[in-house]
């Protein structure tokens, strides 16, 4: 084995890694048990080869499955095919998904978009996990639903890497401050960060904002309160998730790859994906 298994931070800038942003609506639908096999292993290898690169073992990425505006029969089809986690954005789409699938008691749900306060309820009696944090006031309403279901939540604090106006997320520079108010939240366990990179075909772009979240964590390690662990780095979807894993992605949220495109536009869930436009 020559293979290097150093630990340190993987060195990208000699990669030359491409996005796959040109499949944009070009996935394959998938409508089989056998589709979605196919393309979780398609996947799979993906990230395998990728960990291969930069030296890191494929069991420290996570493939988090975005089922987001899909029907419950290809849920199904994707339970069947080994899938036991789902990420959804809204809050009462996933809500419903979990009502449908209740029969299936080994499925984890993953809220990965915004969430407004009042939907806070919604969230705390059936995810596991919250990528989206990103203000005091949906900590403060999760933190009181949460203890009223005797429930946790792992939460990640999403950055804005890209500098869009009209992305979510906190700016890079307020998240230390943040993380020092997270410890009053009891049932809220902190795991670490999640980003959006610009989307962008140009790979170096893209690149830039995963460098920045890995640097940011790296920064923040060194002053997090007692029991913030930032150990995970949620960032990649399915036009940019191997940059992701060479920057140091532990969690790649991986949805038209796995399920097949989607009918909705991008400018649907982030104001500033213009319809059907890759910049
Ligand atoms: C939809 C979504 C993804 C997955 O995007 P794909 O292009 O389907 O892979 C990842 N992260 C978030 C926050 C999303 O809303």
């Amino acid at each position: 084995m020559n293979t290097p298994t150093t630990t340190s931070a993987p060195t990208s800038a000699a990669l030359d890694t491409q996005t796959q942003h040109d499949q944009h609506g070009h996935w394959p639908q998938a409508e089989s048990v056998d589709d979605f096999r196919h393309n979780l292993a398609a996947v799979q290898a993906r990230i395998q080869a990728c960990c291969q690169r930069v030296g890191r073992d494929p069991a420290s990425v996570r493939l988090l499955p975005v089922s987001k505006t899909k029907p419950e029969a290809n849920l199904r089809l994707a339970y069947a095919a080994g899938c036991r986690q789902f990420g959804e954005n809204k809050p009462q789409e996933a809500y419903r998904k979990w009502e449908e699938m209740a029969d299936l008691t080994d499925l984890r749900w993953s809220v990965i978009g915004h969430l407004q306060t009042n939907k806070a309820k919604l969230v705390a009696r059936f995810a596991s996990e919250f990528q989206a944090l990103d203000s005091l006031r949906v900590a403060d309403a999760l933190e009181r639903r949460l203890q009223a279901e005797g429930r946790g939540l792992d939460v990640f604090v999403q950055v804005n890497t890209s500098g869009e106006a009209s992305k979510y997320g906190l700016p890079p520079e307020e998240v230390s401050a943040f993380l020092q108010q997270l410890p009053a939240f009891s049932a809220l366990r902190v795991r670490g960060l999640m980003t959006l990179a610009v989307l962008s075909a140009e790979a170096p772009r893209v690149r830039s904002c995963f460098t920045l979240l890995r640097e940011l964590r790296e920064r923040l390690r060194q002053d997090a309160p007692e029991g913030i662990a930032l150990d995970e780095l949620s960032m990649g979807m399915s036009g940019d998730y191997e940059i992701a894993i060479e920057e140091g992605a532990t969690v790649v949220r991986v949805g038209q790859a796995i399920f097949g495109a989607r009918a909705t536009p991008d400018a649907y869930y982030w104001p500033s994906a213009e319809q059907g436009e890759v910049r």
